[in-house]
């Protein structure tokens, strides 16, 4: 049988930048770390079969993986989105919640619709969020300029209550379905 989905053309393709990994640990909080985070949701994202979504993760091991590397696959795959994965932390305990960016550079419209769509979506799943999107001033974000781009910030690694969701083994599905309902 000849493997040819017509519909599979169709599907949206979404980018997952998992960030950090190898030497990079990102952000650790006793024994949790970043970069372990991020690549469990993209690795999840990655393994969902949804009818309109096709989420492709950039980093699928625990590798180092450079911007300008990660910048160059973006720039191949030329995807409808990429969603770029990080936590945060504060030293104010209290700070909590997730936050949504788009890069300084990429403030196209379509990339704030995705994000307010997407900081929606984490709000209809019951997760503390942000008031509205923000400017994100890193590398990657201010250099992949031509494709829509969103970062999420998934809660912080220094509040209790962000970091107890972050292991739980349930929160990778309440991620997928956020994300997921807000691109339908
Ligand atoms: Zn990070």
């Amino acid at each position: 049988m000849v493997a040819f989905n017509i519909n599979s053309a169709q599907k949206k393709v979404v980018v997952i930048n998992a960030s950090h990994g190898g030497v990079d640990w990102g952000i650790t909080y006793d024994s949790i770390n970043e970069k372990e985070l991020v690549l469990n949701i993209s690795q999840y994202l990655s393994s969902i079969n949804d009818a309109h979504i096709k989420f492709v993760g950039i980093r699928n091991t625990d590798d180092y993986i450079s911007l300008n590397d990660r910048i160059s696959k973006v720039d191949s795959i030329h995807p409808d989105l990429v969603i770029t994965l990080h936590v945060a932390q504060d030293l104010d305990i209290r700070k909590s919640g997730v936050v949504v960016s788009v890069g300084k550079n990429n403030e196209s419209d379509t990339s704030k619709q995705y994000g307010n769509k997407i900081l929606n979506g984490f709000k209809s799943q019951k997760f503390g969020v942000n008031d509205s999107i923000t400017t994100a001033d890193t590398y990657f974000m201010n250099n992949v300029k031509e494709i829509p781009s969103v970062l999420i910030e998934l809660g912080y690694l220094s509040n209790e209550k962000d970091r107890k969701a972050l292991i739980n083994s349930t929160t990778k599905e309440q991620i997928a379905k956020a994300i997921t309902a807000a691109l339908q």
